[in-house]
């Protein structure tokens, strides 16, 4: 089954059970200074779940386009995340709650006229306390009390404002993905051999700003499934990447870079890399940021940067990911028509920022040449941690280029010394951020909507992270 028709699915079953079908909104949050990007269905809805706003339907779903930089680091990792991906949601306010919520959801997953899973192979998670989901799963249902695993973190919480329990759906992917006798191949293990695929928040209490929890006058609905996921599953592929939603985008770069995906484990971390970011920025530019140097520009910029690194483990040493736009179109338009209206403006801006790194980068490997010549006039083997740093910092130069120059140049480089000075800089500037822009888009609220991983604000990368790019 082909992810268009997932979605469509998807808003079609929705429909027919009385909801509202909205368009997704933008990337950019619209009045929601809390949130740097969109990162889940319910985001740009928050004013219908705390009461700003009464919708026309209390019944609403939607296919949404998100952007969770949180998840950077599992991107080619994971067989799972991507820094952009689409939440397929569902959500109620005020009107149908959890037994109408857990009795569609197992409807849609299982009857073949939608997705038809095999029923043997969900289970689900339940926070310990919550018994009436529990006696839903276990005795509506009739899912096994041994299939239902109590977890203590599923309770969706944001600090102040609305809150609940969840309840989340895992797929089990078989044996070749992990065995079942390894506790970590659970559901909310680190294996992923039980895929977790959707996650239904019963938003029922208020946190209270002095801590305490009260129950809400309205009881809501918000849940949110992966269309990546679904698609790997029914497309019975090894990962997100290996679906239609992907394999068109890192055909184009093994066309672009000359290598072939599934032959060398690095290349396919760096087309997975370079195929999510390219997808990220895309939707971002088409949605109107721009790559600057501050908020979501600088995240914008850092993934196009990132995004020619990997490409440079490819070979490829020009720019190149202007040429991605297209084929990102072609595999997207069908439901993001203005990735297509809008590919002329995107690749433009794509093409002159690579353009413009591909100059830093010759700017900086000139004065490294200084650098390492001058140190083996001194008789020196190293190159220092404050020279790399500047060369990161003023010129914009990756360190683990400097690191290979280096190397090849019979040296090595200081890199506790230039760990050290990049420390320096991050407690400046954190603390400059948080005096200056009373705009809190780090660890607010809304940051991760599960609240179990937190999001990562643009200065809050890692030393491996900010190094290379
Ligand atoms: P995971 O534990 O796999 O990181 P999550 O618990 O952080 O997922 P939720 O916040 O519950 O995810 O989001 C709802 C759904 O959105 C998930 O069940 C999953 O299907 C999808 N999803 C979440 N994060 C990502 C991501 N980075 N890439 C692709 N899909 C995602
Ligand atoms: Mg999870
Ligand atoms: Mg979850
Ligand atoms: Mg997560």
């Amino acid at each position: 089954m082909k992810a268009s028709e997932i979605r469509s699915k998807w808003l079609t079953f929705f429909e027919g059970k009385g909801h509202k079908i909205e368009p997704s909104a933008s990337l950019v949050p619209h009045n929601d200074p809390s949130l740097l990007w969109i990162n889940a269905g319910m985001a740009p809805l928050k004013a219908y779940f705390d009461g700003r706003v009464i919708p026309d339907n209390p019944r609403i779903a939607n296919s949404q386009k998100c952007i969770r930089t949180n998840d950077i680091e599992n991107v080619g990792k994971t067989r799972r995340h991507h820094t952009f991906f689409e939440m397929l949601g569902n959500f109620s306010i005020g009107d149908y709650f959890k037994e109408e919520v857990i009795t569609w959801a197992w409807e849609f997953l299982t009857n073949p006229q939608w997705i038809g899973f095999d029923r043997d192979r969900l289970s689900v998670t339940v926070y310990p306390e919550d018994e009436e989901a529990f006696r839903f799963w276990n005795e509506k249902i009739g899912l096994p009390a041994e299939r239902i695993y109590k977890l203590d973190e599923n309770f969706w919480d944001i600090g102040e404002g609305p809150c609940g329990p969840c309840t989340e759906i895992f797929y089990d992917r078989g044996d070749k993905y992990g065995d079942l006798n390894d506790p970590e191949c659970w559901p909310g293990g680190e294996n992923e051999r039980f895929l977790e695929v959707w996650n239904l928040v019963f938003s029922q209490f208020n946190h209270n700003k002095d801590g305490s929890y009260t129950p809400l006058p309205n009881k809501n609905i918000d849940t949110g499934a992966g269309l990546e996921r679904f698609a790997s599953i029914l497309q019975d592929v090894d990962s997100n990447f290996d679906t239609d939603l992907f394999v068109p985008i890192i055909d184009r770069i093994c066309e672009i870079a000359g290598v072939k995906y599934h032959v060398n484990d690095e290349h396919d971390v760096a087309l997975k890399v370079i195929a999510d970011h390219i997808r990220t920025v895309v939707f971002a530019v088409g949605d109107g940021v721009v790559p600057t140097n501050d908020g979501r520009g600088y995240v914008i910029r850092r993934l196009l940067r990132r995004a020619v690194r990997y490409g440079k483990k490819l070979g490829v040493d020009r720019p190149f990911l202007h040429e991605l736009v297209g084929t990102v179109g072609d595999v997207m338009g069908v439901y993001y028509a203005d990735v297509v209206e809008k590919r002329e403006y995107i690749e433009k801006i794509i093409r002159l920022e690579e353009e413009r790194f591909h100059e830093t980068l010759s700017d900086g490997l000139a004065l490294l040449s200084n650098l390492v010549e001058a140190a083996s006039n001194a008789g020196k083997q190293e190159i220092s941690g404050g020279d790399a740093f500047k060369l990161y910092d003023t010129f914009g130069f990756p360190y683990d280029l400097t690191e290979d120059y280096a190397s090849e140049h019979g040296m090595t480089v200081d890199r506790a010394g230039f760990d050290a000075a990049m420390e320096v800089q991050r407690s400046t500037s954190r603390g400059a951020h948080q005096a200056s822009a009373g705009m809190s888009v780090q660890g607010g609220p809304l940051a991760d909507f599960t609240g179990k991983s937190e999001f990562i604000g643009y200065d809050e990368l890692t030393n491996e992270e900010a190094t290379i790019i």
